[in-house]
């Protein structure tokens, strides 16, 4: 038996969380005595069998000119077949935006137990998950003969050791997709927001879009990724691809930094998973600080641009 990883990847590169999703998958298939193997659909300029480094065994790649762009009906078809072909009884998704397409498509589709947003290994088929935004921790026995299981972004550490695995060309029916896409415009970071191991969020404290220059630059000296509170992008100060929060795209960085924003209970729910916490912020009662593992009680505009000059000066970077 195996267990089945889905490769996500990015103008060819597989990404970050599928790299996660890989060593979660293979460390699972460890515990069972199972072989794992992976699924990639669509063209990578990456040497597939590199995922070997991770414990996959076996690529499964599927080319089409339909697997193109993402589409998520096409997509669980595809992996539909390959898991039934294969008879994988453990199928692993990364929780990213593509794993919350396909994952629940596949469940349906093969009849088998879902659970989403997996934080660790599971224990006797029990996974351990968040839920209402990381305020409870959930344990979720899954009893269906097919599991899938999603892990969360930035949940589980990266492993790699000496291994190549066997790429071997899957060859499946790959229907027309029902949506064409148009056009796309990529998001403008430099940093992709969701993958990245630092973030540096600003709120309504930085007073206006004109003084994001001091932000910007703590984030470059940090090769950190940016994002901003919902007000911050509301009035456009920022773009909506950096809004995090509730209504806005949840992220589970290494390092977060929150730069004058209060900490309402609706920014918190998209945070609130980061490994550490630090806020910046000039009142001393922001509520932020209830939630931050380090706070620095001052002004933005004083403390930004001296972090930004220690972190260069840390790194050798000439001011
Ligand atoms: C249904 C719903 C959904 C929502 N979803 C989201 C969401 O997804 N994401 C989100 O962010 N919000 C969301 N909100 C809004 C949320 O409730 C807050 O209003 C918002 O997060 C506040 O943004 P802020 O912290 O940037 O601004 P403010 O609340 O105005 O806070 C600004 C902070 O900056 C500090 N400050 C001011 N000047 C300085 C300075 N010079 N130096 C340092 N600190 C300074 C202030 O002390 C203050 O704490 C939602 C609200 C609702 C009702």
């Amino acid at each position: 038996m195996s267990v089945l990883i889905f490769v996500d990847h990015l103008d060819g590169h597989i990404k970050k969380a599928s790299h996660e999703a890989l060593t979660y998958g293979s460390k699972i298939a460890e515990q069972m005595g199972d072989t794992a193997e992976a699924v990639v659909l669509g063209d990578v300029n990456e040497d597939l069998a590199g995922v070997g480094k991770h414990g996959v065994k076996k690529v499964h790649h599927v080319q089409h000119e339909h697997l193109k762009n993402f589409d998520s009906q096409v997509y669980t078809n595809v992996i539909a077949q390959v898991a039934e072909q294969t008879g994988a009884k453990t199928i692993i998704f990364s929780n990213n935006s593509s794993g919350k397409a396909l994952a629940p498509r596949l469940s349906v589709r093969l009849k088998a137990g879902l659970a989403s947003g997996a934080t660790a290994l599971p224990s006797n088929a029990t996974v351990r998950k968040n839920v209402f935004s990381g305020k409870a921790i959930a344990n979720v026995s899954l009893n269906s003969d097919i599991k899938i299981i999603s892990l969360n972004v930035n949940a589980f550490t990266i492993e790699e050791k000496e291994g190549t695995a066997e790429v071997v060309p899957f060859n499946a029916t790959v229907d027309a997709p029902k949506v064409k896409v148009v056009g796309s415009t990529k998001a403008s970071g430099k940093v992709s927001l969701t993958e990245a191991d630092v973030v540096v969020s600003a709120g309504r404290g930085m007073k206006g879009p004109e003084n994001w220059g001091i932000v910007e630059e703590l984030a470059d000296s940090l090769g950190a990724a940016l994002a901003c509170s919902r007000p911050v992008a509301d009035a456009h100060w920022r773009p909506h691809n950096e809004h995090v929060g509730q209504t806005g795209i949840a992220i589970a960085p290494n390092l977060y930094i929150a730069i004058g924003i209060s900490g309402a209970i609706q920014h918190l729910a998209g945070v609130n998973r980061s490994k550490v916490i630090v806020v910046i912020n000039k009142d001393p009662e922001a509520p932020f600080f209830k939630a931050a593992d380090y706070g620095i009680v001052g002004d933005a505009f004083d403390i930004v641009p001296k972090m930004t000059a220690a972190v260069k000066k840390m790194k050798g970077i000439n001011a």
